[in-house]
């Protein structure tokens, strides 16, 4: 399986960590919840049945109500982290500091790809770990946020440090335009963004972390984007 290995840069806050781990989480966190609540609705049933018949028959049952309501309450937020709905992985006060990768496998176009993604963090310096995914990463995504046009006119910085790092006049790399759902808030005009877009010679794509939209076509495109470079 060919794995590549993509670097989420940008401004900070425009939701680089929200949108990673939104797509690395998304199936992981789906199955886990799942199997969470078929244990907790079986153990509630085994208890249920395994329960003796109480003094008062009232009470248990209203113990028991409420403990199931509790379960199935707090399953929606898997180890502290909110989820908006069952489709979605969205973090909203992820350390700005934190710098990892994370590896995902996928199909992309039905052929099967490993992804192997550093979500950046951080300004000037590089610290070790970013130099060296720079000096390797294949695929670059820029990412600025819809409603701070400050990030948006970051983008150039970062694709001439791209290419400077890889020492070249092109390389694969996806502009992002993240937080769409905030539409009232919106500085950077999509009429704007593709002017960029063409100048710098980078495609462009709209996403939100928040909604789930466009975060694996943003991935896949890159992907896609690689495999053609
Ligand atoms: P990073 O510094 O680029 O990694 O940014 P984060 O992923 O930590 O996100 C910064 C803030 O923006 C957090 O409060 C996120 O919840 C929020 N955020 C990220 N993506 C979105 C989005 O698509 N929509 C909205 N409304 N907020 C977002
Ligand atoms: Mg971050």
């Amino acid at each position: 399986m060919q794995t590549y290995k993509l670097v989420v840069v940008g401004g900070g806050g425009v939701g680089k960590s929200a949108i990673t781990i939104q797509f690395i989480q998304f199936r992981a966190e789906i199955i886990t919840t799942t199997i969470i609540i078929i244990i907790i609705i079986i153990g509630s049933i085994i208890i249920a049945v395994a329960t003796p018949p109480c003094v008062s028959p009232f009470g248990d049952q209203v113990v028991r109500a409420q403990n199931q309501g509790v379960a199935l309450d707090a399953a929606p937020s898997f180890l502290g982290m909110p989820i908006d709905s069952p489709r979605s992985y969205f973090v909203t006060d992820y350390d700005p500091t934190i710098e990892d990768s994370y590896t995902k496998q996928c199909n992309i176009d039905d052929v099967p790809a490993k992804l192997d993604i550093l979500d950046t963090a951080g300004q000037e310096e590089f610290s070790a770990m970013r130099e060296q995914y720079m000096r390797s990463g294949e695929g670059f995504l820029l990412v600025f946020a819809l409603n701070d046009h400050s990030s948006f006119d970051e983008i150039p910085k970062f694709q001439r440090q791209i290419l400077r790092v890889k020492d070249r006049d092109e390389f694969p790399m996806l502009m992002v335009g993240n937080k769409c759902d905030l539409k009232h808030q919106q500085q950077v005009s999509l009429e704007e963004a593709q002017n960029t877009s063409r100048n710098l010679m980078i495609p462009y794509i709209e996403c939100s972390a928040k909604l789930r939209v466009n975060v694996d076509q943003a991935f896949h495109e890159l992907v896609r984007i690689v495999r053609k470079f």
